[in-house]
């Protein structure tokens, strides 16, 4: 695990990658929310985060969030800082539904009918709203969960008719290319698709769907060119897993 000192440096350069994409695109800065992603690494990551002002963290297992949350909350406590909100970033089953609702104060990976279903029933047997986006396979990659493209007005129906899911957007993870530059294409591609699919369902719903979640490590500048509000950084903050 990185000191406190290395990680503060990394999110620097990663918030400084991040300022320079938005201004180059015409974008304010501060409209792009830098979403540590913590999985695999310690609870000690979201302590990082946390103290370095960070809002939320992400991670891509049930199990593994409720692990490590508690620890991060008592050692946060004991200093005095607020605690990160926990966001779910990767797949999620239905029969887990209940459990996630419990751990995460939003979903981003909602990407069926029926698991929107089984959250709603989960967030009203908890007795709170849960804030969720729709995972949308937006570079139409066979390997990747979400949604396809032309499924997601339906699923955007069914979500929206939930009483207790609050839908605040979209969220995408753009394919690998054979090389490095298919990947790039595909990427600006897959994000122009989130990106055209938000806007055309904000509009026929006349809602804001504000979230687009979309950018990692590798791609987060074509992210936000493409109006990403939330890049998803793992491996640029805390190094390889
Ligand atoms: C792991 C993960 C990330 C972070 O990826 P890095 O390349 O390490 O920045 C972002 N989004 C999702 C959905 C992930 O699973």
């Amino acid at each position: 695990m990185i000191t406190y000192e290395e990680f503060c440096s990394r999110v620097a350069a990663v918030e400084s990658r991040i300022a320079a994409a938005a201004r180059a695109a015409g974008r304010d800065p501060a409209t792009v929310r830098l979403l540590p992603v913590t999985k695999t690494h310690p609870a000690d990551a979201a302590i990082h985060a946390a103290r370095r002002g960070l809002a939320a963290v992400g991670e891509n297992r049930v199990q593994e969030a409720a692990e490590k949350r508690p620890p991060a909350e008592t050692a946060l406590a004991a200093e005095g800082i607020a605690a990160p909100r926990w966001e779910l970033i990767g797949h999620l089953q239905s029969n887990k539904a209940r459990a996630a609702a419990e751990t995460f104060d939003r979903i981003q990976s909602v990407d069926t009918e029926k698991l929107a279903r089984r959250l709603d029933a989960a967030a009203a047997e908890l007795g709170r709203p849960l804030a969720v986006l729709l995972q949308v396979n937006a570079g139409r990659d066979p390997a990747k969960f979400g949604c396809e493209l032309e499924d997601a007005p339906r699923l955007l129906d069914a979500a929206l008719g939930c009483a207790h899911l609050r839908v605040e957007g979209l969220m995408t993870i753009a394919p690998l290319g054979a090389d490095a530059a298919e990947t790039a294409a595909l990427a600006e591609r897959t994000f122009a698709n989130l990106r055209e699919l938000r806007d055309t369902l904000a509009a026929r719903h006349g809602i804001a769907l504000s979230e687009l979640s979309m950018g990692m490590s590798g791609d987060l500048e074509a992210a936000v060119a493409a109006g990403s509000t939330c890049v998803r950084v793992g491996t640029a903050l805390f190094g390889a897993r």
